[in-house]
């Protein structure tokens, strides 16, 4: 049955109206109420914020919570009542979605390379005043629209991107950063500007190896001493992971809490001298992945393979290029009379996506139940991160119905995708 939650009444009285949408306690019931054809998006206000304030409580300095990860309004406006006043944002459209959710929000536009008229727009009209480059043409970009915009260069920080080696689901230093050498030359032609320096650097994404931040804070250090240049903030980034399921036929240690990782990056933050200056963090992915679960439907099953009504068009690209193992929930049809084989016994699964595209093909397995059949739904969870904002419309398909759940979905029994350890005995192939 739907619910109502006191937390949202509560919450509504200073942000926009409280969500209009369909309430349930679980996706169950969600599912077997709806018995949805179409995926149908779980947002969990109270477990989002509860993950926005674990962060705030964990990371000593600024919270910029990276827009891109699932800048749906939604998320956006439980963040700002959750205490998040800062935000990382690529592009005017982030610019945009962040301000109205947080109107008196601080914004960091830590994209690294630019439209020439975006940084306009970022520093004229939304008056962001911290930004990030990897090269010195960028540099000129913005010294130009600084000097045609008549603004004070002391009141503008330019970070410099670093390149970080790191272990990540996502490995971004590919793509930007500039190297030790090249960073501190960045750093003297910016104080040369009478701009203000800062340093950051983005590890990558799902980051589960707590040394990771550590190597990076000393490659800042390494540049900042080599510079010679007052520095007057240092970024971190994010890539703070989330938890996800655990593939029973090859367990890895268990991921490090947040504590831990936190621990280790501010233990390299003061060994290196960091600690007198204003920290910033941008996590995405640790914050919303628990904010949201997909209900999906079997189409068809064949032997080992299930054909849901998503994939990575849709909600699970970010689980297909990160190589994450998602957690799931089965919602067996309760209308089936007979079904094969055995609900006590785990099996892998292949997950065929709903286009007719050959690389629709999740790269991981969802664990279920051998019983589960054509009509049966899926719940899957933790799935906030990267996954709506990534929807295409390729061959007509466009998830787009939202509720609201109340329930954690990690919440009482264990997921069926999460392996425990008296479950792996009786897992199969
Ligand atoms: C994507 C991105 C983030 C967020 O990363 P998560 O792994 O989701 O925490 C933060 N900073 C930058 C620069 C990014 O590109």
């Amino acid at each position: 049955m739907p619910q109502t939650t006191p937390h949202l009444v509560a919450a509504s009285r200073s942000g926009p109206e409280p969500s209009a949408l369909p309430r349930f306690a679980t996706g169950r019931e969600a599912a077997l109420e709806m018995r949805p054809d179409q995926p149908v998006y779980c947002f969990r206000p109270d477990v989002l914020a509860a993950d926005a304030a674990a962060f705030l409580a964990a990371f000593p300095g600024k919270t910029a919570y990276a827009v891109k990860t699932n800048g749906e309004p939604m998320v956006l406006d439980v963040l700002a009542r959750a205490g998040i006043n800062a935000f990382d944002v690529a592009s005017p459209a982030e610019f945009a979605a962040a301000r109205a959710a947080a109107p008196g929000a601080e914004l960091f536009y830590m994209h690294p390379v630019k439209a020439q008229s975006d940084i306009r727009l970022a520093l004229e009209h939304y008056r962001i005043r911290a930004t990030a480059l990897d090269h010195e043409d960028e540099v000129a970009k913005i010294v130009r629209i600084v000097r045609a915009l008549d603004l004070d260069p002391e009141d503008l920080t330019l970070f410099v991107r670093i390149a970080s080696k790191g272990e990540a689901a996502y490995e971004l230093s590919r793509k930007f950063g500039a190297a030790p050498g090249h960073a501190a030359e960045l750093l003297q032609r910016i104080d040369g500007l009478g701009i203000r320096c800062g340093l950051c650097f983005h590890v990558g994404s799902q980051v589960e190896d707590v040394d990771t931040y550590a190597r990076a804070v000393a490659t800042a250090a390494e540049v900042r001493d080599a510079a010679k240049v007052p520095i007057s903030a240092l970024d971190v980034g994010g890539g703070f992971p989330a938890t996800y399921a655990v593939d029973p036929r090859r367990p890895v240690p268990p991921m490090p809490p947040l504590g831990e990782i936190v621990g280790g990056l501010m233990g390299a933050v003061e060994r290196h001298g960091f600690s007198g200056i204003p920290l910033v963090a941008e996590p995405g992915r640790v914050i919303v992945a628990r904010a949201f679960s997909v209900i999906v439907r079997v189409l068809l099953k064949k032997g080992q393979r299930l054909y849901i009504n998503d994939g990575v068009w849709s909600s699970l690209s970010d689980s297909w290029t990160g190589k994450i193992l998602l957690p799931v929930r089965h919602i067996p049809d309760p209308a089936r009379r007979r079904r094969p084989g055995r609900a006590d016994v785990m099996a892998p699964f292949r997950i065929y996506g709903a286009t007719c595209d050959s690389v629709d093909v999740l790269s991981r397995p969802f664990y279920l139940p051998e019983s589960v059949d054509t009509g049966d739904w899926i719940e899957i969870g933790h799935i906030g991160a990267y996954s709506l904002s990534l929807r295409t419309r390729f061959n007509g398909f466009y998830p787009d119905t939202f509720v609201e759940v109340t329930t954690p979905f990690d919440a009482g029994e264990a997921p069926d995708g999460f392996a425990e350890p008296e479950r792996r005995g009786s897992v199969e192939g």
